[in-house]
Order: structure tokens, then C-alpha cells, then sequence
């Protein structure tokens, strides 16, 4: 049997197999009586019920991956990509828009199988639970706003990669990786103005008291911004968020209404001072200089298996192409990119506290950051006692048990300017 083969399913069976045990062990380790912090946030029927949300969503990711995993296998093992290839290859044209066909037909027999499950999550198992606001419409022009997007900015891309591996030779990675990150840089300035808006509504937030208790926080502590804005989160769900979006001085705070609806003035301000903390601690340039470095290590790794034999016989594939390397070499990657996943989850886990201590040390409010993490995990229905191998994989936010107890130990050093 081809290696590459082997290699494959062991990494397909085995993602199935580890994500099964860890949530087995997540929800094994939910305990029934409420965490103390908890009290009067939570009252027993509520609690219970974020944990039958928990368990519902678990069980329902079971069986996803219980369908989507053998049907890759089958794909894989019936020659499923070497017939789309052929497809293809059926109207003659040119290496890169055959490529895009290829692409493009893969995702589609991807999006048919995604989107029933998206349709039970969204309709059946968010709206039982009363998170649910998306309308049948909403949902409609979701997917096809996303496709639009992906056709433009994954069509420009997979064909970049394609015409610099066909023509630039040994050093092609390195054109790739240069054109990737120019490309994000890119993207960080456009997705605010153009991107954005195609999903929601961004309106500027009234000149009211809120306005000016987070102007003057950000002035405070010299954060020049563009301006701060309420978006229309509630289109789709109950669920709230705060960000910031843009670059230097074209930085915009972006609050969710559900958010803004929820929480007090002093609450807002601590979740604002907790991502300007973010930017004040260079999270935001470390993440980026670090998802910089690893895509040069992935196109760096791409380029030994670029039109590799063996990896072509191990898809039952009939032809070579650069277009199909770039697919089959995704098979490969996913373990590597697992591990690079624990280890930014750990750095952004440990983002997260500096910039609670930074919210907490600059807004000398810590009981209001306490309260709107309180709040914003209740009305998540968050886990609260997550397992630790869990959280050592996939978390990218501390468990809010231990934030809280972190910010009430930095109390006292807080305590000290009036
Ligand atoms: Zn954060």
C-alpha cells in the first residue's frame, strides 16, 4: 500500500479519534453544582441548561465528523478526485483555470455537505436555546455573499500560487510567501471598508455618555482612534462581542448592539481597555509576525511536494498538476498545523491575561471587567468547567474561572493610584 496512503487515513482516523476522546472527556468533567463566582449569574435551571447546551453541541459535532470522516475516506479511496479531475480537464483550457474548476468543484461537493449541518446547528440547535435571530434569508445570502468572496480573494490567490509555482522556478515558496503577506497587509485595510459592511451594518455610536466614557479612556491612555461604532450583531444572534478593526490611526472599535444592550457603561469601557490591551502589549503585531513566519514554513514544505508521484498514486490520480499538489498537500499539513495550533492557543491564552491586567490596571474598575466576563459567559452558555486537555488544545481564551481569580489577584497592586 502506498505510504502516503497510510499516512493519510492515520492522520484522518486519528483527528477523528483524538477530538472524539478529548469531548468525551470535556463533558464527563462538567460538574452540577455552580461554581460560587457564579452565584446569582447563574440560578440552577439556567446552569443546567448551559450544560445540556454543551452536551447538545457536542454530541451534535460527534456526528458530523462521524459522516464527514469516512465520506473524505471514501472520496479518497474511489478516486473521487482523480474524476473531478478529469471534469476539469474536459474543457481544455489552461492549467490555472482548470486549476480554479478543480478547486471550485471540490468546494461546492464540501459546501453540499457542510451546509445541512449548518442549517440543523443555525434553525434547530442555536434556537433551542434561544441564540437563534437569523432569518431563512439571512442564512440565504450568508452563503452566498461568502461564496462570492471566496471565488474573488480564494480565486486570486490559488492562482497566484499556481503561476509562481509554474514559473518561478526552486524559489517559487518564497514569491508566495511575499505575495501572501503583501496580500494580508492588504486585507487588513480593505476588510474594514469593503468586507465588512457586505455582512452587517456599522452605524457611529450616538454622541451619548457611553461615547464619551470610552473617548476618554482612549485618551487616556494615547489610543488615537477613527471612530467607534455599534454593528448589527443581533441579525443573527443573541451573542455578543466587541473588536477592533483597521490599522494605526484608522482604528475603529466596533461593539456588537447585543453587547451594548447587555452591559453598563463601566462594563463597556473594561471590555474596550481590554482590547486596547491587545494593541498597547503588541498582541496583535506578535500574532501577525508570527502567522507571517509559520505561512513561510507551510509554502516552504509545500514546494518539496509539488507534483510528488507518490502522493498522486496515493489519490488514484491519472495526472500531475500543481493545482491538485496544493490540495493533497492540505491532507498532509493538517497535523503539522495542529501543532502549531496548541502552541498559539498557549500565546493567546496568555495574551488574554495581560490584557485583562492591562484593562484592570488602567480602568481601576476590576469588579466591572469581572462582571462583563461573568456576564458575557452566561449569556454564551460557556462552559465553565472545561476539561484541561481541552483547554490545552483548543482554547484560545482562558477558562473564565481562572481570568476572574487572575484579576482578582491583581486587586490589590490596582488598588494603589487613585
Ligand atoms: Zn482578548
Amino acid at each position: 500500500m502506498n505510504l502516503f496512503l497510510i499516512i493519510i487515513l492515520v492522520i484522518l482516523v486519528g483527528d477523528y479519534l483524538l477530538n472524539l476522546i478529548v469531548d468525551t472527556l470535556n463533558m464527563r468533567h462538567l460538574r452540577t453544582d455552580l461554581p460560587e463566582a457564579f452565584v446569582g449569574y447563574y440560578d440552577g435551571e439556567k446552569y443546567r441548561k448551559s450544560q445540556e447546551y454543551l452536551k447538545e453541541t457536542t454530541r451534535f459535532g460527534f456526528i458530523c465528523d462521524s459522516i464527514t470522516t469516512p465520506l473524505t475516506i471514501a472520496f479518497i479511496l474511489l478516486g473521487g478526485f482523480n474524476t473531478v479531475d478529469h471534469f476539469a480537464r474536459s474543457f481544455h483550457l489552461g492549467t490555472i483555470p482548470t486549476g480554479l474548476i478543480f478547486a471550485a468543484v471540490l468546494m461546492l461537493l464540501f459546501q453540499m455537505i457542510s451546509i445541512p449541518f449548518s442549517i440543523y446547528s443555525t434553525f434547530v440547535i442555536e434556537e433551542r436555546y434561544g441564540f437563534n435571530k437569523t432569518t431563512a434569508r439571512t442564512f440565504v445570502l450568508d452563503i452566498l455573499r461568502t461564496w462570492i468572496l471566496t471565488a474573488v480573494i480564494g480565486g486570486v490567490l490559488f492562482s497566484g500560487v499556481l503561476w509562481f509555482f509554474e514559473k518561478a522556478g526552486p524559489w517559487a515558496w518564497v514569491w508566495c510567501w511575499m505575495a501572501l503577506t503583501l496580500f494580508q497587509i492588504l486585507l487588513l485595510f480593505v476588510a474594514p471598508v469593503v468586507i465588512l459592511p457586505i455582512f452587517n451594518k456599522f452605524v457611529p455610536l450616538p454622541e451619548d455618555e457611553l461615547r464619551a466614557a470610552i473617548e476618554g479612556y482612549a485618551k487616556t491612555q494615547n489610543f488615537k482612534l477613527k471612530g467607534v461604532f455599534a454593528m448589527d450583531g443581533s441579525k443573527r444572534s443573541t451573542k455578543s462581542n466587541a473588536f477592533f478593526t483597521g490599522f494605526g490611526r484608522f482604528r475603529r472599535i466596533v461593539l456588537f448592539d447585543t453587547l451594548i444592550e447587555k452591559h453598563t457603561r463601566d462594563e463597556l469601557v473594561s471590555i474596550l481597555a481590554h482590547e486596547m490591551g491587545h494593541y498597547k502589549k503588541r498582541h496583535i503585531l506578535t500574532s501577525m509576525a508570527i502567522s507571517i513566519i509559520t505561512s513561510g514554513l507551510m509554502f516552504f514544505i509545500l514546494s518539496l511536494f509539488i507534483n510528488n508521484r507518490e502522493l498522486f498514486a496515493a489519490f488514484r490520480m491519472d495526472h500531475i498538476s500543481i493545482y491538485a499538489s496544493l490540495i493533497f498537500f492540505g491532507f498532509l499539513y493538517s497535523p503539522i498545523e495542529m501543532v502549531l495550533s496548541v502552541f498559539g492557543n498557549m500565546l493567546s491564552r496568555r495574551h488574554e491575561y495581560e490584557a485583562d491586567a492591562f484593562a484592570v490596571d488602567t480602568c481601576q474598575k476590576p469588579q466591572s471587567m469581572i462582571s462583563a466576563l461573568k456576564k458575557l459567559s452566561v449569556d454564551s452558555l460557556s462552559n465553565l468547567t472545561p476539561h484541561p486537555l481541552k483547554v490545552f488544545l483548543s482554547y484560545s481564551h482562558p477558562p473564565v474561572l481562572d481570568r476572574i481569580e487572575a484579576i482578582q489577584k491583581r486587586q490589590p497592586r490596582a488598588g494603589v493610584s487613585p
